[in-house]
């Protein structure tokens, strides 16, 4: 694949990163996982349409699921080290962002909800969080 393809796509991850980082967040401990895997869901997801050739409402489409389908999920690190459940769910967002990537490339970019839609609401669904499930390690999987 041409260095240039790969670039732009890079670029165009990295903007998906920034607008969730201007509008709401990227922080676990601010909205928990969500914001982060979720996020990273979310622009892997818009560079891999981008490399299929994704259209730009593909791409965002592509972009809006990676986020949508992470909705609520909590950051409960056990022992407050970012491996578990972190690395497997690093790996099964990747898995999903090339779902979202497939999905979007059936259709041809319309879309019901837009990713400012879903940034919003990520960052609504954060604040509405209790601590527990942000960054403290003192609730869900971190409990025990
Ligand atoms: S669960 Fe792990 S990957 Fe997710 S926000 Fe918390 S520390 Fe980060």
């Amino acid at each position: 694949m041409p260095e240039k393809r790969i670039i732009r796509a890079l670029a165009t991850a990295g903007l998906i990163g920034a607008i969730v980082k201007h509008n709401a967040s990227i922080s676990g401990a601010e909205v928990g996982c969500q914001g982060e895997i979720g996020v990273a869901c979310a622009m892997a997801a818009a560079a891999v349409n981008q490399i299929f050739g994704g259209s730009p409402n593909q791409i965002e489409y592509a972009a809006e699921m990676g986020l949508e389908h992470h909705l609520g999920l909590t950051c409960d690190p056990v022992c407050g080290l970012v491996q578990i459940p972190c690395i497997e769910r690093n790996a099964f967002a990747a898995a999903r962002a090339m779902d979202a990537n497939m999905y979007a490339c059936l259709s041809d970019g319309r879309h019901n909800i837009s990713f400012d839609k879903v940034v919003r609401t990520m960052l609504e669904t954060g604040h509405d969080l209790p601590s527990l499930y942000k960054e403290t390690s003192t609730g869900g999987l971190a409990k025990d």
